[in-house]
């Protein structure tokens, strides 16, 4: 626990906690076992005011700043990575975006359904072909008369299937290279040509919706271009600076969630007539996976504080992330260890920390993505 946070921030873990512990805890291996998106979760989460939490309110959000916003997710991963995704998907790729490039006139029409939790968003980068290189994408908008044309495949889209709203990067000039991409804000419902082509069954994480996506000839005002015209890469920059500040903090959750598991059945297992945290190797285990959550924690602390400073991230945030995933990857994997052959099944939720854990390793930049960012920053 962090010994320097604000009241209000400690007031809104503690009722995020309590909601966490309260409502999706109980369900989250029913969830993870049924595939289930659990919308009235979101609706919960809604009536808590925290789906818009680092947003401002005159859109609809918390007002809070981006470590208000870590420690909510958190307290998510703690009991669920599956929510925990779902939620900084909506909150870091899909909202923050519209806030820090949109329009007044983007912001009242597609922030505020977000930021009030009216439903979730999503963020369309990745494609088939590209993650790592995102950039080298193959979807592109063309400009027919005063409407964009869009056509393209997007791949592994968080919350697609379930989302009000979603920002998809495409090509709009084929020349200029970076420069030559931009973002644009698509309504699953409502435009012709957008579908979800495939949700994906995954190691971990199923009751958060993972899509394939199809636009096919997907025509759009002019008004759904988000920001200018050639800005998309250096949006998509931003955006994952920040994006991977709430990935280490879900780590950060899921490691915690994890190690208390370990700790509290190490209290109670007897083997060979005494608890087994009294066995050296098990206490040492467990004190190495306090240990790993508690610098997670604060690497991701100090990354959200300088975000909200308003200083350079790239590194901090890269660094949390980097950190925060393996110790989540690490720490899951001790607690199935110290449960045992109990660890191993879905009885106990330990196993699931650890499929959801590898997925951090993965998503908004690989680990191996986040030693290049890191060395670069570096003047590697
Ligand atoms: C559950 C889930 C949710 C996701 N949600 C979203 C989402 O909401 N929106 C979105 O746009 N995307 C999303 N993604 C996509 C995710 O960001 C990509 O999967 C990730 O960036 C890796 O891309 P890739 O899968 O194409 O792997 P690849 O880029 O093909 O990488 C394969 C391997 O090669 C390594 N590699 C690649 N390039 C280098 C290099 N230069 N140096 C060293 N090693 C390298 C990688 O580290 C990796 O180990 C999600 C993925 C998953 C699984």
């Amino acid at each position: 626990m962090e010994f320097d946070l604000p009241d209000e921030h400690r007031m809104i873990r503690e009722t995020v906690r309590d909601f966490c512990e309260r409502e999706i805890e109980p369900i989250a291996q029913e969830i993870e076992d049924e595939h289930r998106f659990p919308a009235e979760i979101f609706d919960q989460l809604a009536d808590l005011d925290v789906m818009g939490v680092p947003i401002a309110e005159a859109y609809g959000g918390l007002g809070g700043d981006t470590l208000m916003y870590a420690l909510v997710a958190e307290e998510l991963g703690r009991v669920s990575g599956a929510v925990g995704l779902s939620y900084v998907a909506h909150t870091s790729l899909a909202s923050k975006p519209i806030e820090l490039f949109g329009s007044e006139a983007q912001k009242e029409r597609w922030l505020r359904p977000l930021a009030e939790g009216e439903y979730v968003g999503g963020w369309a980068l990745t494609e088939p072909s590209s993650g790592s290189d995102a950039s080298d994408m193959d979807t592109t908008a063309r400009k027919e008369g005063d409407e964009w044309v869009l056509n393209g495949t997007k791949q592994f889209i968080t919350n697609a299937s379930e989302a009000g709203s979603i920002l998809v990067k495409a090509v709009t000039d084929s020349d200029a290279g970076y420069d030559g991409i931009s973002t644009f804000i698509v309504d699953p419902r409502e435009d012709d040509g957008f579908e979800v082509t495939t949700i994906w069954d995954k190691m971990g994480l199923n009751a958060s919706p993972t899509c394939e996506i199809s636009l096919e000839n997907v025509r759009l005002p002019e008004d759904r271009l988000l920001g200018e015209e050639g800005e998309g890469w250096e949006q998509t920059k931003k955006t994952l600076d920040g994006g991977r500040i709430s990935i280490a903090a879900l780590s950060t959750g899921l490691a915690q969630g994890a190690y208390e598991h370990a700790k509290s059945y190490s209290k109670e297992r007897e083997q060979f007539g005494q608890l087994i945290c009294e066995f050296d190797a098990v206490r040492d285990t467990i004190v190495d996976m306090h240990r790993k959550t508690e610098r997670a924690r604060l690497l991701t602390h100090r990354a959200a504080r300088t975000y909200d400073r308003g200083d350079p991230v790239t590194r901090e945030s890269a660094l949390a992330k980097l950190d925060a995933s393996e110790a989540a990857r690490e720490v899951a994997e001790d607690a199935v260890q110290v449960l045992g052959g109990y660890g191993y099944t879905t009885d106990f939720a330990p196993q699931r920390f650890y499929r959801d854990a590898k997925l951090m390793e993965i998503g908004e930049g690989t680990s191996e993505i986040q030693h290049l960012v890191i060395g670069r920053e570096l003047g590697l």
